[in-house]
């Protein structure tokens, strides 16, 4: 048995895998792909002390650092179940097979929703973004959308409304779902237009970067275009844990709840990154949790009977 396995191999478990190899202890790490996120990310400039790097490069980092250690990687590993069994925890393959380990640290991260339309694929990353403290700063002084009215839409556009010269924002439905304090600042901003009961069709680009925006209006049914050179899409972070629903305490939106030591509800099983209640998902974040997770990990070894 493993005395630590991390499931997840992004910024989170790979700090994980490092700071537990790094007390000597037997650790694994099972992925279903080793980087994560980060390998659909192109420029990443806010993690501190590495004023810029690109996805792939910091995915081999991470891989490379995991490497130095004595930790036993599993890539291409998609987790199944979780389960404690007496003193130990198991966690079930796809491939059918069990892991088992003295503790358990889940770092399965989350992926955005997308809008499901023409051209978002195609212009991710050239003009299509999730993230607006990561990617915002690039569309200084141009004109953006941002599609979604919850928290997270108005947060984000409250946000690049200070950075890009126009903000769009593009609701759905025929009201904004943010809290009212956000839709009054919102409101009170002069560089933004809100468009309400608006179906976003098309994200139209000119073969290399994103150049406006079709939407239909769903009161009259007529079509739109709006050019602009970046879209935020703001409609929901799902974190990966479907598999753990039923096992330990997930919030109403599947985040795992942990405490500030990285401990989930199940004896022995600690979770860290952005499958987590942590407020912010970012790299810097993830990894500071990561470390978070494994000392937590530890202390719990070494106050345990099990050896
Ligand atoms: P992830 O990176 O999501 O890694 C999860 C890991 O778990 C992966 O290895 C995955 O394959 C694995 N996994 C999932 N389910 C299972 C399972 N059932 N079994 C086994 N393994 C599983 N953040 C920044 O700080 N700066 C940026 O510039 C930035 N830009 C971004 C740009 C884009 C396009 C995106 C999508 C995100 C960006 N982020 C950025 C956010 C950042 O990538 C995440 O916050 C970070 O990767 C979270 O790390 P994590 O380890 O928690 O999860």
């Amino acid at each position: 048995a493993f005395d630590v396995l991390v499931v997840g191999g992004g910024p989170a478990g790979a700090a994980a895998a490092v700071y537990a190899a790094r007390k000597g202890i037997r650790t694994g790490v099972a992925a279903q792909r080793f980087g994560g996120q980060v390998l659909d990310t192109m420029s990443i400039e806010n993690l501190i002390s590495v004023p810029h790097t690109e996805g792939p490069k910091l995915a081999t980092a991470l891989e490379q650092h995991v490497k130095e250690y004595d930790v036993d990687i599993m890539n291409l590993q998609t987790a199944t179940g979780l389960e404690r069994k007496g003193d130990l925890v198991e966690v079930t393959l796809e491939s059918g097979a069990v892991l088992k380990s003295k503790s358990v640290i889940l770092s399965t991260g989350a992926r955005w929703r997308q809008m499901g339309v023409p051209g978002e694929v195609e212009y991710k990353n050239k003009g299509v973004a999730y993230c607006p403290h990561c990617d915002g700063p690039l569309f200084k002084g141009k004109r953006t959308a941002v599609i979604g009215g919850g928290n997270s839409g108005v947060e984000a556009a409250i946000d690049l409304a200070g950075i890009v010269s126009h903000v769009t924002l593009i609701e759905f439905d025929t009201k904004l779902r943010a809290d009212q304090v956000l839709q009054d600042k919102l409101k009170s901003l002069p560089n933004v237009t809100i468009i309400m009961n608006a179906a976003t069709t098309e994200v139209t680009g000119d073969g290399a970067k994103v150049n406006g925006l079709a939407y239909r209006d769903r009161t009259t049914g007529e079509d739109h275009h709006i050019e602009l050179e970046g879209i935020f899409v703001q409609i929901g972070l799902l974190p990966n844990t479907d598999f753990l629903k039923g096992t330990l305490d997930l919030t109403p939106r599947g985040e795992i709840m942990i405490d500030a030591h990285g401990a989930t509800s199940m004896e022995g099983v600690f979770a860290a990154g952005d499958c987590t209640t942590t407020p912010y998902k970012q790299i810097v974040i993830a990894m500071g949790l990561g470390a978070t997770a494994a000392l937590g990990a530890f202390d719990y070894m070494i106050r345990s009977s099990v050896q």
